[in-house]
């Protein structure tokens, strides 16, 4: 793909954020990324630092690593081993050539994102499950397990929050957790560890979110089999709101971007590059088979696609208008992502913050800004994670990620919609197809409904 300079480039890099009626930042000011030695010492701060410089790089031209350099944990895998700072300016600059991305300490003038439970005049904490934004020091007692989810959250939170308030000062104190999605602190540890398998799943859609998804699960070190079902080849739109998507990548296929970065953690994939009605893998599905769908996508009917075959549970994530991310769990028999999203254009359209490319009417482009596609992956890899847990569900079925909000997590019920595919389904069919599936415990119980 030719290039006519860097300020074509992110011209077209921040189209999305354009679209969603926002502006990139400054481009002049650098963005460096600090941190407390004790955090960058443990598994949850190595994964803020990894998934601060990620963001960063989709949402500033300049970025300084200005922490000491530092081999990453070993529980890590895939691309992150090594050194810290060559791993991450290579990714970076992967993601944005034109960018400067350094490692050197922070100058007077730049503007810091510090990682830690106390420093600068803000700071991103995450303990467990927990996550805190705001002045130091932190609130959050010393993490009892290397879950790395409330971290990463915390991180891009803060992130979110900088963005929205054109690089402030400071940030008011704000605490919510992960786990419950409240918007308070909890002392619960339960936690799914590294190297736990997770099933078979099925990425129908490998977009920001669902490449989201599969990042974040990756990151947490989790090990399944996944088929990737998406048609979309990559634009360079869209590297800004995915954590997988590199400048390399533009122009193949989504799911060949997302099972290459899958090899990297040895995760067996199958690459399906069609969409869900087109594939004879769906089409001719076992009973058995998958373990659990994360259903990122809106378009060609996918979810009738999805609910009229008796699924498995589902977990995925949207991003929606007004700062919003949000995670959808539906466990059968209960209220299913076509009660959530009814056929209609327009309702469907509203909920994922879709906007018509004025170039090309025809075409529905997804608008959000970075932040919010990665929360909704994370969210819903959090989420994928819980499922295994003894005190599974932890929240409602719809979790909110609202980070410019007063309340930045909370979740509330999903109803069933009256006259909706999932009213017809058979309960001894669908039973039957579940039956040896890795969630089927979940299914048809008191909680289920
Ligand atoms: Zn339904």
């Amino acid at each position: 793909m030719k290039m006519d300079g860097a300020e074509n480039f992110y011209r077209q890099f921040h189209d999305r954020t354009f679209k969603y009626g926002e502006r990139p930042l400054d481009p002049n000011v650098r963005l460096a990324i600090t941190a407390e030695q004790s955090y960058l010492n443990s598994r949850p701060g190595q994964a803020a630092v990894i998934v601060a410089s990620e963001l960063l790089c989709r949402l500033s031209q300049k970025v300084s690593l200005a922490f000491a350099d530092f081999e990453f944990d070993q529980t890590f895998s895939g691309p992150f081993h090594g050194s810290a700072h060559s791993c991450l300016i290579d990714r970076m600059q992967s993601v944005a050539p034109p960018g400067q991305f350094t490692a050197e300490p922070a100058r007077s003038n730049d503007y810091i994102i510090h990682l830690g439970s106390q420093g600068d005049s803000w700071i991103a904490h995450g303990s467990d499950w927990n996550l805190y934004t705001g002045p130091s020091p932190s609130p959050l007692g010393k993490a009892q397990s290397a879950n790395i989810f409330g971290s990463c959250l915390a991180t891009i939170s803060a992130i979110a929050q900088i963005f929205g308030h054109r690089l402030p000062g400071e940030l008011k104190p704000t605490v919510a957790n992960a786990l419950s999605l409240e918007s308070s602190a909890t002392d619960q540890t339960d936690w799914l560890p590294p190297e736990s398998y997770l099933g078979e799943l099925w990425f129908v859609g490998c977009g920001s979110v669902g490449s989201a998804v599969a990042y974040f699960l990756a990151l947490a070190g989790y090990k399944f089999d996944a088929v990737l079902f998406d048609k979309d080849p990559i634009e360079l739109e869209n590297l800004t709101r995915s954590p997988i998507f590199h400048f390399d990548h533009v122009g193949e296929p989504k799911v060949e971007s997302v099972g290459r970065f899958f090899a990297l953690f040895n995760i067996n994939t199958k690459a399906e590059p069609r969409w869900l009605h087109e594939s004879s893998l769906w089409a001719e599905r076992p009973a058995g088979r998958p373990d659990l769908i994360i259903s990122a996508a809106n378009e060609h009917n996918v979810r009738f696609q999805i609910e009229s075959q008796f699924p498995c549970p589902q977990i995925y994530g949207t991003t929606g208008k007004n700062w919003l991310s949000n995670v959808f769990r539906h466990i059968p028999p209960g209220p299913c992502s076509s009660c959530s999203f009814p056929p209609s254009k327009k309702e469907t359209s509203c909920a994922t913050g879709e906007v018509t490319d004025t170039q090309n009417p025809e075409k529905k482009v997804d608008a959000a800004l970075p932040f919010l596609s990665f929360a909704a992956g994370l969210l819903a890899a959090a989420e994928i994670s819980k499922l295994q847990l003894s005190n599974f569900p932890y929240s409602k079925d719809r979790g909110f990620f609202e980070p410019l909000g007063g309340k930045p997590l909370y979740s509330t019920d999903i109803k069933h919609r009256d006259s909706c595919v999932c009213a017809d389904r058979h309960r001894n069919v669908h039973k039957s197809v579940l039956q040896g599936t890795r969630y089927e415990a979940l299914c048809f119980t008191e909680l289920a409904i």
